[in-house]
């Protein structure tokens, strides 16, 4: 098969050497060949900062969101063609579709997130305006701009399809091309994958970049406005952590690295309970999907001492029913791991692991497998082995394959402290319907891990499982888990970004961020319900005329909705009451008066009401009291699929004397176009 080919500064690159040979992981066939001879890193770089960042920046969250989208959809025709390269890896078909499905579900996902997450607009606006000075002429707002450079994406073998895509998604979302690096292994895989990304011509040019091969000089190259995030081994990631230019600019460096996880079967989880047998059945999908080469999958299980054999016995009888073998066989379970190399490393942990305990199921050095050469391909049995707990090896040494060891627990206090003992994990299992035992084990547990599932009869129909990170959520672990933290929705998009404090005054502000901050200039005139999205600007407002309440308001109100709650129905009572003094009028009564005060009825551009936020009601109102509403266009958020978008206004509701009785933000679908 042909020399992989690399695509950087704006061209295919192949390398003017043979490179080295990659293997089919089943057959030990050659697949393809390798290498990264030729190409100058220092201008692939300068190429992503000079083409594909200024061609991102120019789109919004919401047109980048849209083209993560079109690339899922694009790319989801073409998964048969992906599948057959997966199964030469040794993916079984399922294994197949948790990589590559998955990684479509992740460009999705963040497709979705930047939609309804992230404005459209280049400017991030993170968190709420803080008030700095008494006259309130001296404000701030965070604010995230995307890096001027590269994120350097260096993927793991195991994930050729979703651990590039994992990382582009957020990476595009906030405005910094990539440079893909896939582990050499199974380049093969994530090579086709680029190029249907690139000849689909849906991303702009220069925000993908793809290196086939060894990343030669590339990190001498980096700047403090590159970021690298890593998957692989902890040596690698500690190699690249101190790498030279990594340490001189403080580049971002993010890891995701071994992880010993555990999952933890509580006391109450007896056989013949429903959490004995989803600890056992987890236990060995997690130990056979992928063969067990995930990063997630589970290496420690902790059992109660005196559930060890059964456990032991049931997980046995399930593992037995596992046939391996060539994975596009009918009936075969489990495939082959990467590459034999990767087999010799797995029998060398099992070795160790070994030392410290015995095999309860498996034979390291031979498996029985179905339509293949279980020697030349990378085939291994799963194994479980037992152990001592308090043996250093478990809590060490990950077999990066499917393989997993028992270890027995006496006490809460003991499984927490045992767990801890994986130095830091990216996921973590708690089995078992105690919730007392869950809450101990959580909160002991979780400074150490990234992720935990807590798994009971309640939602196992609908959990996603232990070994499945979830876009929306933090992907990543502590300490020996790299201190990475991959993905996790907007927050992994503001990862690749500079959040930056900006101090100044209402209106600098408003014109930096593309909302009105309270106190900048407002503009009245035609009522802006009657302004289409065109036409509308920011800081358009209106300040109604006042609207007096009266007592008959508020018995009126109590009486039409049912709300008698004493302070406004009950004078003796709400006298005695220390915040109100006598009857006030409702809440809700407040709304509904601001609301008729600020309506324009008239058929017009503004379409729906959908909803309100922030809402505080700050002083109260009693009979007599005169209200009066100031509504300002805060936020223009036009659709870029609908010919409408979302407003949102600063409301403001005062009493004569000036106080505000009440604010918030009031959120309406405008239309983008007068009818
Ligand atoms: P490595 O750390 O060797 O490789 C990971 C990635 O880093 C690959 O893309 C590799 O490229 C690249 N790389 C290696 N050395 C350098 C370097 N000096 N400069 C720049 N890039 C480099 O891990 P493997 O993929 O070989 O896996 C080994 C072990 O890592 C596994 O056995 C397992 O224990 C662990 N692992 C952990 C994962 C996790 O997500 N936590 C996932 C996968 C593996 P190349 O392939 O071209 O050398």
């Amino acid at each position: 098969m042909a020399l992989l080919r690399s695509y950087v500064s704006g061209e295919w690159h192949t390398a003017a050497e043979e490179g080295v040979p990659l293997h089919d992981a089943v057959t030990g066939e050659e697949a393809a060949r390798i290498s990264s001879a030729g190409i100058d890193f220092a201008a692939a770089l300068e190429y992503g900062r000079r083409v594909g960042g200024p061609a991102l920046r120019e789109l919004t969250f919401h047109q980048r969101a849209a083209l993560l989208k079109a690339l899922a959809s694009h790319l989801r025709e073409h998964r048969e063609e992906l599948y057959a390269l997966s199964a030469r890896t040794g993916a079984t078909l399922g294994d197949s579709k948790f990589d590559i499905d998955g990684g479509f579900g992740t460009l999705f996902a963040y497709s979705s997130k930047g939609k309804r997450e992230m404005p459209n607009d280049t400017v991030y606006v993170d968190g709420n305006v803080e008030q700095l000075s008494r006259g309130g002429t001296f404000v701030a707002q965070h604010i995230c701009t995307p890096l001027r450079g590269v994120a350097i994406q260096i993927n793991a073998f195991n994930f050729p399809v979703w651990g590039p895509l994992e990382k582009l998604a957020p990476a595009f979302l906030a405005g910094v091309p990539s440079l893909i690096k896939p582990a050499s292994q199974t380049a093969y895989l994530t090579s086709r994958l680029v190029e249907l990304i690139i000849e689909s011509g849906i991303l702009p040019e220069g925000t993908v970049q793809f290196v086939a091969g060894s990343v030669g000089d590339l990190l001498d190259h980096v700047t403090a406005q590159d970021l690298v995030s890593f998957t692989g081994s902890a040596s690698t990631a500690r190699k690249l952590r101190a790498h030279p230019a990594i340490v001189r600019n403080a580049v971002r460096f993010t890891a995701e690295a071994d992880s010993l996880n555990c999952s933890i079967l509580g006391p109450d989880a007896k056989p013949g309970t429903t959490e004995f047998d989803l600890y056992v059945k987890q236990l060995v999908t997690e130990m056979t999907v992928k063969a067990g080469q995930k990063c997630t999958a589970i290496r420690r299980a902790f059992v109660p001492a005196e559930l060890l054999d059964d456990v032991a016995a049931a997980a046995s009888a399930r593992l037995a029913k596992t046939t391996v073998g060539n994975p596009t066989s009918d009936g075969v379970r489990m495939g082959a791991l990467a590459s034999l190399e990767q087999r010799e490393e797995v029998r060398r942990s099992l070795k160790a692991l070994r030392d410290a305990g015995s095999v309860v199921f498996g034979d390291p050095e031979r498996v029985e497998v179905v339509d293949a050469d279980a020697e030349r391909g990378a085939f291994l049995s799963p194994v479980l082995l037992k152990a001592d707990p308090d043996r250093s090896e478990p809590h060490e040494v990950e077999a990066f394959g499917p393989v997993s060891t028992l270890l027995p627990y006496t006490s809460v206090e003991q499984v927490v402290e045992l767990a801890a003992r994986g130095g830091g994990s990216l996921a973590g299992s708690i089995v078992s319907a105690d919730k007392e035992f869950v809450r101990e084990v959580v909160l002991g547990a979780a400074p150490y891990h990234g992720r935990l599932l807590v798994l009971d009869a309640d939602d196992a129909k609908e959990s996603t499982g232990h070994g499945s990170p979830m876009p929306q959520l933090v992907h990543g672990g502590p300490g020996r888990a790299g201190g990475g933290e991959e993905m996790g929705g907007v927050r992994g998009v503001l990862h690749h970004m500079q959040r930056t404090a900006v101090q100044g005054s209402p209106a600098a502000l408003t014109a930096v961020t593309g909302r009105w901050v309270a106190g900048a200039p407002r503009e009245e005139g035609l009522h802006p319900f009657r302004k289409s999205l065109a036409e509308l600007k920011i800081g358009d407002s209106v300040v109604t005329a006042p609207r007096q309440v009266t007592l008959a308001d508020i018995d009126h109100f109590a009486e039409f909705t049912g709300d008698t709650f004493y302070a406004h129905t009950n004078p003796e009572a709400a006298a005695a009451n220390p915040l109100f003094g006598g009857i006030v009028a409702h809440g809700y009564l407040i709304l509904s008066f601001a609301a008729g005060l600020f309506v324009s009825p008239e058929p017009g551009p503004v379409l729906a009401n959908y909803g309100l936020e922030n809402l505080r009601f700050l002083t109260p109102v009693k009979a007599g009291d005169e209200l009066t509403v100031t509504l300002t266009a805060k936020q223009i958020t036009p659709r870029i699929d609908q010919d409408y978008g979302e407003v949102r206004w600063d409301a403001d509701v005062t009493n004569s004397a000036g106080e505000s009785v009440a604010k918030y933000d009031l959120l309406t679908l405008v239309s983008k176009e007068q009818s």
